[in-house]
């Protein structure tokens, strides 16, 4: 079961990842972890990577590509794969093509997890921090007793600046105008699974699952 799966920040990605690889015993395939796996085995492309990143330089495509290709040919992939947060771009959809056709195999779906903007804004927006003690809080999903007033200690709770609505909305922005050509790249295909994410957290799983075992 090769799964590639997608969806904004605040979408709930990460907590469906665990329930869907917990299910089909597949391991979950993070850029941010595939890279630290290859600099850690020390294998050419790892320490190609490593040079960059030391020289706090962009890591070009080819060594990300190559870096995921080097990942999905470890022996926990034989049984699939999750992949989260690759391929980013047309252009790295299409090598992961290549890679996985070398490969013998290919992707069985491409998981996106919808939800509304306005949803995402209002849940990525909700964070509150305590100023005395740096306990988090969030408006919907974890409120404090007291509005704006920590539980702990009585301090005040305040917003961080990059949880506004100003700059949220900008990254989610980004992040749909990013990945729309990647979506219509895979509806083509035949391959995409438009999962509604606004529901309860387990009847995510569920329709996740349900689509999965087909
Ligand atoms: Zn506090």
């Amino acid at each position: 079961m090769n799964i590639l799966f997608m969806g904004p920040p605040g979408a709930g990605k990460g907590t469906q990842a665990a329930a869907i690889i917990n299910e089909f015993g597949i391991p979950h395939i993070s850029t941010g972890d595939a890279f630290r796996l290859a600099i850690k085995q020390g294998t050419p492309i790892g320490i190609k990577a490593k040079e960059y990143m030391d020289q706090g330089l962009l890591v070009p495509d080819d060594v990300t590509i190559g870096i995921v290709g080097e990942r999905l040919q470890q022996s926990d992939c034989e049984k699939g794969f999750l992949l989260d947060g690759f391929p980013r771009t047309l252009s790295q959809a299409e090598a992961l093509e290549g890679i996985l056709s070398e490969l013998n195999t290919q992707l069985d779906h491409v998981i996106n997890l919808k939800v509304d903007r306005n949803k995402l804004l209002a849940r990525l927006t909700g964070r509150r921090i305590c100023k005395n003690c740096g306990a988090t809080y969030h408006v919907i999903f974890n409120p404090p007793k007291q509005e704006g007033v920590c539980d702990i200690d009585g301090g005040e709770l305040y917003q961080r600046s990059d949880d506004n609505e100003e700059s949220v909305g900008k990254r989610l922005d980004e992040y749909i105008n990013k990945t729309a050509p990647l979506l219509d790249f895979y509806e083509q295909k035949g391959l995409l699974r438009q999962i509604d994410g606004e529901k309860e957290i387990d009847t995510v799983s569920k329709d996740i699952v349900a689509i999965l075992r087909g």
